[in-house]
């Protein structure tokens, strides 16, 4: 007995889910459609600025970036992802100077994580929302961010002439002389009360 009415328990909890489902299906039926039509809606496409596409240099309006070639990003990725290239330059001044030669970012392995960001000293690196990324062969996700051909550095500006010294202060005038030497004093002195007694 106990058993046909655990059956028909169970069949009655398998309708009830079945109804339950049956009216989420119907409900989404009738709910207008949000499907992108992607890419014909490409160019109407809203995506968030904050989406982390793909890391970027930032360049300024003459095509510079900021990029000092320091190698903190490098070593602040947990992943290996980018890869810094540099070469010694010389500067107009004959000074040696390190410089970005080439900055290599392999999307495919990037976690997204912006430790790269946050931690460049120059805030010479951002995240793109460009999200079409997709290609054939993984090396195709390594890219070069300095792209851009090099532009010279400007010109340091001429530094200002000297101002002419003030002329040396008058000698300060001597020092009296010295106050006579005390007068020294005498070799023994014998107090009355250490004086011996002859009995
Ligand atoms: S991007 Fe920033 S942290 Fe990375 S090497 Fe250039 S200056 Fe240094
Ligand atoms: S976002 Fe994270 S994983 Fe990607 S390059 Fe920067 S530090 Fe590396």
């Amino acid at each position: 007995m106990g058993s046909i009415k655990e059956y028909f328990s169970s069949v009655g909890s398998g309708v009830k889910s079945l109804l339950v489902g049956m009216g989420v299906t119907g409900k989404e039926l009738v709910t207008p459609k949000i499907t992108e039509q992607y890419p014909e809606n490409r160019a109407t496409l809203n995506i968030s600025d904050r989406f982390r596409a793909e890391l970027t240099l930032k360049y300024d309006a003459e095509g510079r970036h900021r990029c000092i070639a320091c190698g903190i990003c490098q070593m602040n990725c947990p992943n290996g992802t980018i890869t810094l290239k540099t070469k010694m330059v010389e500067l107009p001044d004959g000074k040696k100077k390190r410089k970005l030669d080439e900055y290599l970012y392999d999307l495919g392995s990037c976690t997204f994580c912006m430790l790269c960001v946050t931690t460049c000293p120059q805030d010479a690196l951002e995240f793109s929302n460009d999200f079409e990324q997709a290609v054939f062969t993984r090396d195709k996700l390594v890219k070069k961010l300095n792209y851009r051909p090099e532009v010279a550095d400007p010109a340091p500006a001429p530094k200002p002439a000297a101002a002419p010294k003030p002329a040396a202060p008058a000698a300060a005038p001597a020092k009296p002389a010295e106050a006579p030497a005390k007068p020294a004093a005498p070799a023994s002195e014998t107090k009355p009360n250490e004086a011996k007694t002859e009995n």
